[in-house]
């Protein structure tokens, strides 16, 4: 396969000259960043929101050690990502989960806005399966009463939003504005900031899933929560997680004996094959890796369990609430 051609296809199609450039070593830490050009604290940077799969944890029902004796109160969030430019006060979420309340508040602490302004600048929607996309329901009447909140989706889930209710209401009633995405289009956010979708195969029951490619001055971020393995996908992940500085990937389950049913059922790539697979690759494009989307049977999710340090002592990481990541 042409390796050269299929790299071109990540970069941004309204201008070949723009590239991701590797310019400072990903920020292992999980506090604020603290990189030279970050230090006015006006670098733009992701914050992430959650980490789990869209159950999250404890998971309803579950009645296995993973979540025996875990309260709602201390759960843990389903992932979504945050997008925030502090020069311009702008703050843009990736997927809409249904912990949206809880993570508006984290949101809103880590960089408060005045009455006046808008709670978000904008939604990206990666697919609609239910920690991706029902935390859009707090945005109607009943709740925050958004005006016009552009979400951004694929053909697909925009239709699913227009043709269904409750989410039609939204729309009828403009609390969300939906804006077109489409494979591979780069949207420009402002003028350092860019986000660009890439199809990636995944259940597909009501809309096609994607992944997006965010763009800062100086550092790219990869979020991909969900893909049915990466042997299905036309493109090699390998080659992902080199073009960018952080790779938020699918680590919805550690190995393959942990669900009492058919793995085979669940085609997430495990996170002991997915290290497997990108085990020859370079030390610091290995530490850019995190792992994200945890199923609440995944030991991935507590940082004293065994999985976790294996997985850190292979050179990769874990994204955990609260972690941010500079693009500068
Ligand atoms: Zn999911
Ligand atoms: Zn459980
Ligand atoms: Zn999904």
């Amino acid at each position: 396969m042409d390796l050269a051609k299929r790299r071109r296809s990540f970069r941004p199609r309204y201008t070949q000259a723009m590239q991701t450039i590797r310019m400072h070593p990903v920020d292992l830490t999980s506090t604020p960043t603290t990189s030279s050009t970050s230090e006015d604290g006006s670098a733009p940077f992701v914050l992430v929101l959650g980490t789990t799969q869209d159950g999250g944890h404890p998971q309803i029902g579950c009645k296995l050690d993973c979540c025996h004796g875990h309260r709602q109160q201390d759960r843990q969030l389903i992932a979504s990502l945050a997008i925030v430019d502090p020069r311009s006060g702008e703050r843009w979420l990736v997927d809409a989960s249904p912990d949206l309340p809880e993570q508006l508040r984290d949101l809103e602490d880590c960089c408060p806005r005045s009455q006046e302004q808008a709670t978000l600048d904008g939604i990206f929607l990666t697919h609609a399966h239910i920690g991706h996309y029902t935390g859009l329901m707090y945005l109607g009447r009943e709740a925050l009463g958004s005006r016009g909140t552009p979400v951004w989706a694929m053909p697909d889930m925009r239709r699913f939003l227009r043709e269904n209710g409750p989410w039609s209401q939204l729309v009828d009633l403009q609390n969300i504005h939906l804006m077109a995405l489409d494979d591979g289009e780069v949207v420009q956010l402002n003028d350092r900031l860019s986000l660009q979708p890439f199809l990636v195969p995944h259940r597909a029951e009501f809309s096609e899933t994607v992944g997006f490619l965010i763009r800062g001055p100086a550092r790219a971020v990869a979020w991909l929560p969900d893909i049915d393995q990466w042997g299905r996908w036309s493109r090699p992940v390998e080659e992902l997680v080199q073009e960018v500085d952080l790779a938020l990937l699918d680590g919805t389950f550690y190995r393959r004996d942990e669900l009492e049913r058919d793995m085979n059922e669940v085609p997430h790539p495990l996170i002991v094959e997915s290290m497997d697979r990108l085990a020859a690759l370079p030390d610091q494009v290995r530490a850019g890796v995190r792992f994200i989307h945890f199923n609440h049977t995944n030991p991935a999710l507590r940082e004293d369990s065994e999985a976790t340090q294996a997985i850190r002592a292979r050179g990769f990481g874990l994204a955990r609430r609260g972690d941010r990541f500079s693009l500068c």
